[in-house]
């Protein structure tokens, strides 16, 4: 399959030409030709799997091909129109900008990766300017963008209502409505926003949703916003991530665990890591020890102000940012080839949370591992993990940096695949916590030794899976969110 069996228009086979992308990925072969014809989608597919092009190929053909359509009529585009009043001296209040095209995303960070991906696949395409409009970035800019009248607008959802509210967006010629990850937008509490934005779009629109999973609140709203939607499932929420390597290391106590982080940083096949912490100042913490350790460290979290983000990505993209301390919502969607390495410092509160953040490395079709280090009461984590991924993951053991504990000695022999099985009654995911089988993976009980003696002031195993999922721990609900 190539990008010109799908139909696509001239210019956007150029300019992904000049990408590099010799063949569509399996998403994208499902997803633009049933775009292409109009339909509403419902994707669901792994992290990296390239859903960025998969909705916004569809989009830049149909504008590219309506173009051409206007360039015969020779009417003026309505920005044409724009532009000649101007010139004439006509300065008419300001007009609210007509977007043909919104995509909706939970972070500020994924937004303008989404906007950088637009003017690439556009390169070549006239007529299509792409904005994001933001939380976090001066109002005149905002003004200014919006004064252009961009073809395709992406936005968080917080900000747009703003700009709504108050006259300055119209969505009464919108053509494409995309969500891109639905489930996280409803998990950060955008549900309200989300469904005014839609109910101020026209009946008409084609609506494209995206989400790691299309059960539940999500799969209830997607039903309610498309019309005879496709639905693409590429991996189902169980995402394989065959091509990067999982493992765990048992650890006695946050100095040994410290050490490990340490010693696995210097492997020389890491070009660039990821390190998850459960909080943000954690992440600080990390990062300035990292620091003083000799490693070039940064941290990123939903405490930063936007332009210290932005400052921190671009100098992660530009490999002066060698490991990158985060949290779970801050590091969502970042799309770095050189990370080799992510490791979990603390391990996710959501076993979702997990295939989000091993999918930040092994992009674009690289290889890539993840390493999570585990202490010995956080065993049943690393289950729920398992169980939601339907992957065993081995756990291994460095020389010079054995836990005390045997307990991981004669688990790890007994880890073969087949220790749970995916339809297995007994360890299917309603069984909570009781469905270990005797014998096989037993994981000794936190206070019965080294667990956390020389911690410090910081609790670890604590949190667990319980709790609200506000993202982040620290905070209210949307403190991350763009308000
Ligand atoms: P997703 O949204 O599914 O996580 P992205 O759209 O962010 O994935 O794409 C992941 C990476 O794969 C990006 O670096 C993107 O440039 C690259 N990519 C997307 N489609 C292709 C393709 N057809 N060929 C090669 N690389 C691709
Ligand atoms: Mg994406």
């Amino acid at each position: 399959m190539t990008f010109e069996a799908l139909g696509l228009h001239t210019s956007i086979i150029r300019a992904l030409s000049d990408a590099g992308y010799t063949k569509p990925t399996g998403v994208q072969e499902q997803a633009v030709p049933a775009a292409i014809s109009g339909r509403d989608l419902l994707v669901s597919s792994q992290t990296g799997s390239g859903k960025t092009a998969a909705f916004m190929l569809p989009a830049l053909h149909k504008f590219a091909t309506a173009a051409d359509v206007m360039d015969t009529d020779a009417g003026k585009t309505p920005n044409q129109e724009r532009q000649a009043a101007r010139a004439r001296g006509d300065r008419p209040r300001f007009q609210a900008a007509k977007p043909k095209m919104l995509v909706l995303t939970p972070t500020r960070e994924l937004a303008l990766q989404v906007t950088t991906a637009t003017d690439k696949y556009s390169a070549y395409t006239r007529r299509i300017k792409a904005v994001s409009i933001l939380g976090g970035m001066p109002y005149p800019k905002q003004m200014q963008l919006l004064s252009r009248n961009p073809e395709i607008l992406v936005a968080t959802p917080g900000r747009l209502i703003d700009h709504m509210e108050s006259g300055k967006i119209d969505f009464s010629e919108l053509e494409i409505l995309v969500l891109d990850e639905a489930d996280r937008m409803l998990d950060m509490g955008f549900i309200d926003d989300i469904e005014k934005i839609v109910d101020a779009t026209p009946a008409t629109r084609q609506t494209m949703l995206f989400s790691a999973t299309l059960d539940g609140v999500v799969g209830n709203m997607a039903r309610r916003i498309t019309k005879d939607p496709m639905i693409i499932q590429i991996a189902g929420s169980a995402t394989k991530h065959e091509n990067i390597t999982q493992k765990v290391h048992f650890v006695d106590d946050l100095s040994h665990k410290n050490r490990m982080l340490d010693h696995l940083l210097r492997d020389v096949s890491v070009d660039q890591a990821v390190v998850f912490t459960a909080t943000k100042r954690d992440a600080d913490t990390i990062a300035d020890r990292l620091n003083i350790a000799g490693f070039a460290a940064a941290a990123l979290h939903g405490d930063m102000h936007q332009g210290a983000r932005n400052r921190t990505l671009d100098a992660l993209r530009r490999g002066q940012v060698r490991v990158l301390v985060a949290t779970d919502v801050a590091a969502r969607g970042i799309d770095v080839p050189a990370i080799t390495h992510v490791f979990n410092y603390d391990l996710p509160k959501f076993p979702e949370d997990y295939v989000h953040r091993i999918g930040r490395t092994g992009r674009a079709g690289r290889n890539g591992m993840a390493i999570s280090l585990v202490n010995h009461a956080e065993g049943i984590n690393v289950k729920r993990i398992e169980r939601f991924t339907k992957q065993l993951i081995p756990v291994d053991v460095i020389e010079g940096f054995e836990p005390k504990k045997t307990a991981s000695a004669p688990r790890s022999a007994a880890r073969k695949p087949g220790g749970w099985k995916p339809g297995d009654k007994r360890t299917g995911p309603s069984t909570g916590n009781r469905d270990h089988k005797p014998g096989q993976r037993t994981f000794s009980k936190p206070g019965s030794g080294t667990t956390g003696s020389s911690a410090g002031p910081r609790k670890e195993g604590s949190g667990g899976y319980k709790g609200t999922r506000s993202g982040e721990t620290t905070g209210a609900r949307r403190s991350f969110s763009d308000r």
